[in-house]
């Protein structure tokens, strides 16, 4: 179904394509707009999204699939993912500046905002590789 709602940011009415049978409150329809419409903010959400998102990937890149490319061993538990993606959504908010964790046999790993916006994702076992996701605006 589709319902025009109005964008927190801006007010103009966007179309939101939402699935049938969803419970979206008011408010998860208000998020939905800003996340598809053409304003800065929706603009800047999106740039948002995408940096956690390239961010994440990096993590995958160094402790999940891709560490094997880095010449790293991956890190099995889905936990420890599940707490470096919190980390990056928690950095990207502001809300923390760092988290760096010590794995178990994994060596560390420490999420961490840059000075311009970055997003790094460090990860040192015996040595160190360093994976950044650039502010897209
Ligand atoms: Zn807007």
């Amino acid at each position: 179904m589709t319902r025009e709602v109005p964008c927190p940011s801006c007010g103009q009415l966007v179309i939101c394509t939402v699935p049938d049978d969803n419970n979206y409150t008011e408010k998860e329809y208000q998020q939905h707009a800003l996340s598809i419409c053409t304003c800065p903010m929706g603009r800047k959400v999106r740039a948002t999204e995408a940096q956690i998102a390239e961010a994440q990937d990096n993590i995958n890149m160094l402790c999940g699939e891709g560490a094997e490319g880095n010449s790293m061993t991956p890190i099995e538990s889905e936990d420890v993912h599940t707490i470096l993606k919190m980390a990056v959504k928690l950095v990207s908010k502001g809300t923390i500046f760092d988290l760096t964790v010590r794995v178990s046999g994994g060596g560390t790993v420490k999420i961490s905002a840059g000075t311009k916006g970055q997003i790094k994702v460090k990860r040192t076992v015996g040595f160190s590789e360093q994976l950044e996701a650039n502010q897209k605006l």
